[in-house]
């Protein structure tokens, strides 16, 4: 019985023995996992404390989680913790409309814009900030701030403009060449194949200089806008009408909302037709089912908020912040198939700066895109962040 016993206590304490060896290993499991997490997460940290761009991690309330020193430097905060244990933005910024942005758009949604901020340690300094919002996961939301150096920028893109342009012409030209000297030796059944292909890649080219030619223009110092009184419903519906064909045709809806009494707006008539054709194509491109709606509202203080809004597939977050670049296409095959140069967002952008005016997005991957576009009542007082 003695012997039972002993035999009986002798294998528990072996059971005992392992299970604490066993428990004791995962407890050093655990403790090496969490802390290569917080050696990675330090690392990642410590990178951004380097990067130009500002970086802000926000709670869904929009409570500030982390900010990096270039946010703090870029929206002048003074005195308050990189990780501040959820601040609320405002303490970070005062400048209104960016809060609005972040209180405003919808988790899911990415949003780009532009502000001029007046920060507390120089108000004589402003800073022309270019703000993503996007998703970062469930709970959280990324804001990277860029500050636009605007000589910076010019140089840069002067030079990968000529290389750009070149090789975008090179493309249909040398299709174009191929398709004309295959017609002379294959057989006659072919040839209206081939000249329909030549001549979609001869649009091509065409759509491509016709851009070229226009962003050149607007870019030139030479070209002023010639600010006049236009009907902003005919202008509007000549627009949307021009486009309703291409649109039906794919059996889409496309709508126009205008105010009830459209006054007159103050713009110039070339500008501000290109702006609204080429938010208006896009959303008629890349839409595959639904409706296009132009929203168009006149504010008390004379300023004009055209929305175009479609049910396409939405921008993805990271394509989100180029697509206002120059030849810059998030679906190359569908905007080459469609004639899409890569410039149009970039041409309205330029338009609308030389208008006093600005452009902002808003997109939810899988419902669809919204453009906004604000003209002041006058060129001669541009929108903040216009130029
Ligand atoms: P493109 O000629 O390629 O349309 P744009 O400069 O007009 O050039 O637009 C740049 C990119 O932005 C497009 O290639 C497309 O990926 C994206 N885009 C623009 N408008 C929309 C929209 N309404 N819906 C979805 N994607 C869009």
């Amino acid at each position: 019985m003695v012997q039972i016993l002993s035999l009986a206590l002798g294998a528990s304490t072996l059971l005992l023995g392992a299970l604490w060896w066993r428990e004791r290993s995962l407890r050093l499991k655990a403790i090496a996992g969490t802390e290569l997490l917080t050696q990675k997460r330090e690392a990642m940290r410590r990178s951004l404390e380097h990067l130009a761009e500002g970086v802000v991690l926000l709670g869904l309330e929009g409570e500030v989680l982390y900010a990096n020193p270039a946010a703090m430097h870029l929206l002048g905060t003074k005195d308050l913790p990189s990780t501040p244990g959820r601040l609320p933005l405002e303490r970070y910024t005062h400048h209104r409309p960016l809060i609005d942005m972040v209180m405003k758009t919808p988790p899911a949604n990415t949003m780009r814009r532009v502000f001029e901020i007046e920060t507390e340690k120089d108000s004589q300094h402003l800073p022309m900030l270019e703000v993503t919002l996007a998703p970062a996961g469930a709970e959280r939301r990324l804001m990277v701030l860029q500050e636009l150096r605007a000589e910076e920028a010019v140089e840069r893109k002067r030079k990968d403009f000529v290389a750009n342009a070149s090789h975008e012409l090179k493309t249909p030209t040398a299709a174009l060449v191929g398709l004309l000297g295959l017609i002379e030796v294959v057989p006659e059944e072919k040839r209206g194949d081939l000249l329909e292909r030549a001549k979609h890649n001869a649009e091509g080219l065409s759509n491509m200089i016709d851009d070229l030619l226009a962003l050149t223009r607007a870019e030139s110092p030479e070209w002023i806008p010639d600010p006049q009184g236009l009907s902003l419903s005919a202008a509007v519906t000549e627009v949307t009408d021009a486009l309703k064909e291409r649109a039906e045709k794919k059996g889409l809806r496309l709508e126009v909302q205008l105010p009830a009494e459209p006054k007159d707006i103050y713009a110039d008539a070339f500008a501000f037709r290109t702006v609204l054709h080429n938010l208006v194509l896009n959303a008629v491109v890349y839409t595959m089912e639904g409706q296009v709606l132009v929203e168009v509202k006149q504010l008390e203080n004379g300023c004009t908020e055209i929305r175009v809004k479609d049910t396409g597939p939405g921008i993805d977050a990271e394509i989100l912040p180029r697509i206002f670049e120059r030849f810059f296409r998030g679906d190359v095959v569908h905007s080459r198939a469609s004639g899409g140069t890569g410039l149009g967002l970039a041409l309205v952008r330029h338009l609308l700066r030389r208008m006093g005016g600005r452009i902002s997005v808003q997109s939810t991957p899988g419902v669809g895109t919204e453009f906004m576009v604000e003209l002041p009542e006058t060129p001669r007082q541009p929108l903040a962040g216009a130029n």
